[in-house]
Formats: C-alpha cells, sequence, structure tokens
C-alpha cells in the first residue's frame, strides 16, 4: 500500500473500533452552557473547575498587557531573553505553592516531558505510577532513565521495586499524579514522602488537577498533607482558567530544568498576556473559596445522583465523576443521546483510559446552576436504559 493508502486504513480501523476522534465544535466562551450546532447546551466536561475562564478580570488582564508589551514573546527564553513579566508571573506561582522556585512553560505536557528529561537520564532510575498523565509517561520515556511502573497506588509494590530497584541509579525519582486525571483519586502522599525519605529519591507531584480545588485557598495537596515535593508541577489550563503550566522547586531543581528541559530551550516562551494573566488568575484562585465549595457540592450531587440511577461511578470526592461504561461504542451512544438532551460529555476512550473502562468522565464547574446539575440527572436518568 501507499503512504497515503496507510494512512486510510489506519484511521478506517480506528472508525471500526469506534476510536476515532472528532472533537465536537463548540462556540461562545468556555462556560457552565455552549452553544452546539446553534443550541445552547450544559457542558460538563471541561476541567475550568472553578469556572474562571470566561471571568472579565482574566479578560481584562490579557488585554492590557497585549497593549502594553505585545502579543509575542520573540523566541525561547535563551534566545531572546525572559521577559520581566515571565519573572513576575513565576514569583507570584512560587510563592502560592510556598515553593523557592517556579518556571513558566507552555502547556502541562511540555512541563511534564521537560522536567522529567530534564532531571535525570540514563544513569538513574525512575518510579512511575501506573495510571499517570501521558505526559508524565512521555517525560520518563524521552529522559531514557530505567522506569519501573507500580500499580497504581501500591505502595507496597512501590517499596519492593524500590528496595530491588533503588541501587541500579544513581539519581531516583518517584513520579505520581496528585489527583489522577482520568479516576479522580488520590495518591498517598506523605506515604511516597515517606518513602522518597527511606530510599534517597526525589518525589515529583503533578498538581494538575488539585491546584485551585484542595487546599488552604487551593494551595494544592502537598500544601493540604504538610509535604513537600522536590518538584511540583501546576498546570494553569484548569482551575486558573487560562493556559500553561509551571514547574516550582529548588533553585537548583529549577535551574537544570531551565538548562536542560528539551521542551523548554527548544520552545518559544509563553507570550507576554499570559504571564501577566497568571499573576491575576493567581489572586483570583486564591479568593475563590465559595467556588472551590460549589463545584465539590455539584460533584458530589452528581456522584450521589448517577449512583442512585444504577450508574456504576467511580467513589471519590473531587471535581471528576467518571461513570464507567466498558465498550467505546455504548460510550460514544450515550454522549450522543446526552447531546441531543442538551448535556454536553465527551466519551472517554483507549489509550487515554485502559481498555474496558471506557466512560463518561463528567465534571461540573463552579459556575454552574443547581438547576443545570438537575437537568443533566434527569438526561441522565431517561437515558439509563440505552445502556
Ligand atoms: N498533567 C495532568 C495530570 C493532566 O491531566 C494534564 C492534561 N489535562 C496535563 C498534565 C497536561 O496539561 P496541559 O493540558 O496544560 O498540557
Amino acid at each position: 500500500m501507499s503512504f497515503h493508502q496507510e494512512i486510510e486504513h489506519e484511521i478506517a480501523g480506528l472508525r471500526d473500533a469506534h476510536l476515532l476522534r472528532n472533537p465536537r465544535v463548540v462556540s461562545g466562551a468556555q462556560g457552565p452552557t455552549f452553544r452546539i450546532g446553534g443550541r445552547e447546551v450544559i457542558g460538563l466536561c471541561s476541567n475550568n473547575y472553578l469556572g474562571l475562564a470566561d471571568h472579565p478580570a482574566l479578560a481584562e488582564a490579557m488585554a492590557r498587557s497585549a497593549r502594553e508589551l505585545g502579543v509575542g514573546s520573540g523566541a525561547s527564553r535563551h534566545i531572546s531573553g525572559s521577559m520581566s513579566v515571565h519573572k513576575e508571573a513565576e514569583s507570584a506561582l512560587a510563592a502560592f505553592v510556598g515553593l523557592p522556585s517556579a518556571l513558566l512553560f507552555s502547556t502541562g505536557y511540555a512541563v511534564n516531558v521537560g522536567a522529567i528529561q530534564g532531571l535525570v537520564s540514563r544513569d538513574d532510575v525512575v518510579f512511575s505510577d501506573a495510571l499517570n498523565h501521558a505526559s508524565l509517561i512521555d517525560g520518563c520515556r524521552l529522559s531514557r532513565a530505567q522506569t519501573h511502573v507500580y500499580p497504581h497506588l501500591d505502595l507496597d509494590a512501590l517499596s519492593r521495586l524500590l528496595a530491588s530497584q533503588r541501587g541500579s541509579g544513581r539519581k531516583a525519582l518517584i513520579v505520581t499524579d496528585a489527583i489522577f486525571s482520568m479516576d479522580g483519586d488520590h495518591a498517598p502522599l506523605r506515604e511516597l514522602r515517606a518513602l522518597a525519605d527511606r530510599y534517597d529519591a526525589g518525589l515529583m507531584v503533578d498538581e494538575a488537577h488539585s491546584l485551585g480545588v484542595f487546599g488552604p485557598q487551593g494551595r494544592g495537596l502537598c500544601r493540604a498533607l504538610g509535604i513537600v515535593p522536590d518538584v511540583l508541577i501546576g498546570t494553569l489550563g484548569k482551575s486558573f482558567g487560562i493556559s500553561g503550566a509551571f514547574v516550582a522547586g529548588s533553585s537548583a531543581v529549577v535551574q537544570l530544568i531551565e538548562n536542560r528541559a528539551r521542551s523548554y530551550v527548544f520552545s518559544t516562551a509563553p507570550t507576554a498576556p499570559i504571564a501577566a494573566v497568571t499573576i491575576t488568575a493567581t489572586q483570583l484562585v486564591e479568593a475563590a473559596d465559595d467556588r472551590r465549595d460549589k463545584v465539590l457540592f455539584h460533584a458530589k450531587r452528581l456522584r450521589e445522583g448517577l449512583a442512585n440511577l444504577g450508574y456504576q461511578v467511580v467513589k471519590g470526592d473531587t471535581p471528576i465523576v467518571p461513570a464507567i461504561i466498558g465498550e467505546p461504542e455504548p460510550t460514544m451512544r450515550l454522549s450522543a443521546a446526552l447531546l441531543e438532551r442538551g448535556v454536553f460529555v465527551h466519551g472517554i476512550r483507549p489509550p487515554t483510559v485502559p481498555v474496558g473502562t471506557s466512560r463518561m468522565r463528567i465534571v461540573p464547574i463552579a459556575s454552574h446552576s443547581d438547576a443545570h446539575i438537575d437537568e443533566a440527572l434527569q438526561a441522565f436518568a431517561d437515558l439509563r436504559n440505552l445502556l
């Protein structure tokens, strides 16, 4: 077959397996509702947990910065310099998470790939939870460090691996999500910190789904538990309502990443408006206790309501409410039927989740009303027999 025939063949394979992705086109801002195909629907599938993505103060901060500083960052910071607004944003983020230093990246994917590859190499050893985010997995691969994947949350297995494999690496790094993005469960961070200390390893925690939602003033799970990670990852595209990400840690950890992370060194810096709006978003997140309460309240109602309807809901206390369906075809059928009923939830399929665990990942945001949640639960009730 020719190159193009092979491509068509692979696409057909994805389509036949109900795994071909074709995101809906939504118009209007990312808020509690969307317009899809001219209709207003309730959106229950973003990571805009606190509902800040359409906040006027953020739009204003970006617009002001764009007028004053332009919209381009010129090049990588190693080429055209750090703009002072990058430094100000990094100070705000470091203070927010209570660590000495922080470095901005364009996305969470880029920071995870870059931070791991920047910190460990062929001579080192990494221990990684089996359900870590794809960007952490790809970082381990890119680093070429010997990587040992331990079963999800299994501290005994990790302990055994550390005992048998720690010695084969110069440096060791334990890598984990704080809250796992597709199941919404928590990593045992205190125990991981203790194991890291016992085996003289670093601990890297990706707080993508916990910053803004958990901890005092939204400062995350590490702060809530009183533990200090060696490397903390935060993303700005979720609770912060914007886009971008950062790594925080000691000045030495951050300096090595700044020097070595290929996704930082060889990539154009985040723009000035993104850096400027990061500062405003950090202030809004700190002050958002009411929004934190609201999103967690909505999530609890959805979790309980869906379980009462007989859906197989993963237990938890985060805004991520997964209802496991199983195979991709019924998952996408339910997603399409929900949209017909005015509720937008994308089905999640492999490789994002393991085979056999396709699911609806239902996520409320703080700016939903109680009536939105009632309406969504009614649609799930009416469609229960579809499966
Ligand atoms: N880490 C985790 C745990 C995530 O869920 C995601 C993506 N949603 C990322 C990192 C990547 O962040 P970004 O979307 O900013 O690339």
